[in-house]
């Protein structure tokens, strides 16, 4: 990146259920704003001038059934968002940051010169981190997409496991996200003697960036026995799988 260039602040990059990163979930981000507000808004993310397009159409991450989600990413020549933007604004009342909402709202914007689509230009730090305040990423943190050839190695030590993707893996942990039929996700260890594998209904249930450790994947029958069951009773329980139970 040259020195001094001119960044663009990335705003409505969404997470991806198959290609799972830290970037904020907009189910999360749902808040219910005033009509006049919200029209505003998304007319100021329609007016974006285009500054690069892509072979493939954006999808809504709500899966409402909207097709037209355009292939371009807009700028103002502060701010860069993808074109569907204003879908989530319009139809899912969908938050973002305050000080790009002031700025959107304080119009008329003065003219500016649309930037060259260069490496380095767009600044996905601050969305990233406005996401993770607002409590809407994932905590996924060291998990990493598998390139081709990590998948084929994954694939061979993973053996007969069912499953239908691995979607990221962690080295350090020897940790593999898979997704499994009915659209949940498993957490796998890849060790002998590791943890058993965990489970999620979906994305939904995974833990998020500043949750206290285990604050979404509670365990029922964690702590001491409860006065009034028996200890036998409680520890059967306690070893019982928690995708087993009813
Ligand atoms: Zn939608």
């Amino acid at each position: 990146m040259a020195i001094g260039m001119k960044r663009l602040e990335v705003l409505g990059w969404w997470f991806n259920e198959q290609a799972p990163t830290e970037l904020p979930r907009p189910q999360l981000l749902v808040a219910p704003a005033a009509p006049e507000r919200r029209a505003a808004l998304a007319a100021f993310l329609r007016a974006g001038v285009a500054l690069v397009r892509y072979p493939e159409p954006s999808f809504c991450r709500f899966a409402c059934g909207e097709e037209d989600m355009g292939r371009a990413d807009l700028t103002d020549g502060r701010f860069v968002w993808p074109e569907g933007l204003a879908h989530y604004v319009e139809r899912h009342d969908v938050r973002l940051p305050d000080h790009f909402v002031e700025r959107a709202l304080a119009q008329p914007l003065p003219p500016f010169a649309l930037p060259k689509a260069k490496f380095g230009l767009y600044d996905a730090g601050p969305w990233i981190a406005w996401g993770k305040a607002q409590r809407a990423c994932p905590d996924l943190g060291g998990f990493e997409i598998p390139t081709l050839d990590v998948l084929d190695r994954i694939a061979e030590d993973l053996g007969p496991v069912p499953h239908e993707a691995i979607l990221a893996c962690r080295g350090s942990t020897r940790e593999l996200i898979l997704a499994i039929a009915g659209g949940g996700i498993e957490l796998h260890q890849l060790k002998a003697g590791g943890r058993p594998p965990q489970r999620f209904a979906g994305w939904h249930e995974w833990p998020l960036c500043g949750d206290a450790p285990q604050r979404s994947a509670p365990s029922p029958m964690s702590g001491k026995p409860k006065p009034g069951v028996p200890m036998g009773e409680f520890f059967a329980r306690r070893k019982q799988p928690r995708d087993e139970r009813p």
